[in-house]
């Protein structure tokens, strides 16, 4: 039901996503799946609690010193007939894709997956230009024919059953198609096959660039990535600027951390190592290579105490399937670009003027998952708490907020006041009548009703009964 185009506030848009019970399904079945083949897969690596230790150190070393990183990647990648161009914003990064198109007289793109080109609105950019754009990923491409957007970062289609695809690849073709995973799959391939034969560019995206030798390495399961890479003319790589590592031994452990944490495998099927463009002599492979690192507010968390580490994300996905807010409302909900934890952290921070991100900040339950989860050990739900506390240092919780966390910090300075007014707003709480006022209201709006308990912890404590008393409503 909802696209990420799904217009209102996250409240409204989470509450139709908790009124569609198949979505629900689809989403947990999928999540569930990658988090138990992430915890298998980690177990069998053994050690992994030290892999991850060194996954963020590695991430932590690269951002501190990422513009020594980049400077090298981009040396060295012209150094093998590449080009690298650095984009400060969206709007610059879509006008060199579009202007790299030009001088190659492209009309037809066909794209790997790339979440920055999500980021950067490329794909109506270049259609506005003229230009078709097919999404060879098949997750992306079933999200592209159904108008849609991805609703996970790494399984875009996430949120769809098969039935739906069956549909869709039928009204795409024409053709009448059995509602197995083999036949859908191969009918994908063939339509996607003569794209790629046609296809005068390609635009992927870069999982890592390795400063060392000016490299950029792709972890796909499909094997779209090397003909995107390889069949047309021209390759542009759109990079966000914090997916650089220095060395080939620092690949070697994201190697050992990333396809684990996302999809459970001990290494995705194909890992692509382009080392610039095609060679005298070579077989295969663009006569230009263009690698377009894209900032969009990236830089602005440097030097953040609170926020650099958000750039240390590899894009594994894993703290989507651990989370019980993305679990229950999927990635469209989220409303933006990014979803689930890593997207709460990161909308607002790339997009801080858009209030409506700011509020992806209250998308959580605080409960920690997400930062245990990560394999390069980001403090995730610490950056949700430091987002919610700027937000309301900037005013921007709303006066009620504002007025209620005053109150309540007066009340903490003031215990021989607080306690009988709090006993009195806990026996008003209780009250159905005022549980259907308000703010009250807007709670039940999407979280099960909360009834107060009949007396406070702090009473329970001095009574000496410590009982645990809260109610939690029918
Ligand atoms: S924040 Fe961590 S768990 Fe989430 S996508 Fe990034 S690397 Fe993966």
């Amino acid at each position: 039901m909802s696209h990420a185009a799904d217009p209102g506030d996250l409240a409204g848009r989470a509450a139709r996503a908790l009124g569609d019970p198949r979505l629900q399904r689809a989403v947990r079945f999928t999540a569930d799946r990658l988090r138990d083949a992430k915890a298998a897969a980690t177990a069998s690596l053994g050690g992994f609690a030290e892999w991850r230790e060194r996954g963020r150190e590695i991430r932590a070393h690269t951002i501190a010193n990422v513009d020594h990183y980049l400077r090298l990647f981009a040396r060295n990648l012209a150094a093998r007939g590449g080009r690298v161009h650095f984009a400060a914003d969206a709007r610059e990064a879509c006008a060199l894709v579009t202007e790299i198109a030009r001088q190659g007289g492209a009309r037809r793109v066909v794209k790997g997956k790339s979440m920055v080109s999500e980021e950067i609105g490329l794909n109506a950019h270049l259609a506005a230009q003229g230009l078709e754009v097919v999404e060879t990923d098949l997750g992306e491409w079933i999200v592209q024919l159904a108008g849609e957007t991805p609703s996970h970062i790494i399984l875009p289609a996430i949120h769809k059953t098969r039935g739906e695809i069956q549909e869709l690849f039928e009204r795409e073709s024409g053709a009448r198609l059995a509602p197995d995973t083999a036949t859908l799959a191969g009918h994908a391939r063939g339509r996607l096959r003569t794209r790629f034969l046609a296809a005068d560019l390609g635009v992927s995206g870069c999982n890592f660039a390795v400063a060392e030798t000016g490299s950029v390495v792709l972890f796909t399961n499909e094997g779209n990535g090397r003909l995107v890479a390889a069949l047309p003319r021209v390759h542009v790589v759109l990079m966000g600027l914090e997916r650089v590592v220095p060395t080939w031994q620092d690949l070697e452990c994201m190697a050992q951390v990333l396809p684990r944490s996302a999809t459970g495998q001990p290494l995705t099927t194909y890992v692509n190592a382009i080392h610039g463009p095609r060679r005298a002599g070579e077989a295969d492979g663009p006569e230009e290579l263009h690698v377009v690192v894209v900032d969009n507010g990236r830089s602005r968390q440097l030097g953040d105490p609170e926020f650099q580490a958000i750039l240390h994300c590899i894009r594994c996905g894993a703290c989507l399937n651990v989370c019980p807010v993305y679990r229950q409302i999927g990635g469209h909900a989220y409303g933006a670009v990014y979803p689930g934890p890593i997207g709460a952290v990161l909308n607002p921070l790339l997009e801080p003027d858009r209030p409506a991100r700011t509020e992806l900040a209250q998308a959580s339950s605080l409960c920690g998952a997400c930062s245990e989860a990560c394999p390069v050990a980001i403090p995730l739900h610490d950056m949700l708490v430091a987002l919610r506390a700027r937000d309301v240092r900037h005013g921007r919780g709303g006066p009620g907020l504002r007025l209620a966390l005053r109150l309540l910090a007066w009340l903490a300075r003031h215990p021989r006041l607080a306690r009988p007014l709090l006993r009195l707003g806990r026996t008003l709480a209780r009250l159905p009548g005022v549980r259907a006022l308000g703010p009250a209201r807007a709670w039940r709006r999407i979280h099960a009703p909360l009834v107060p308990a009949p007396r406070s912890f702090l009473d329970q404590w001095h009574a000496g009964t410590g009982r645990d008393e809260v109610q939690h409503g029918p």
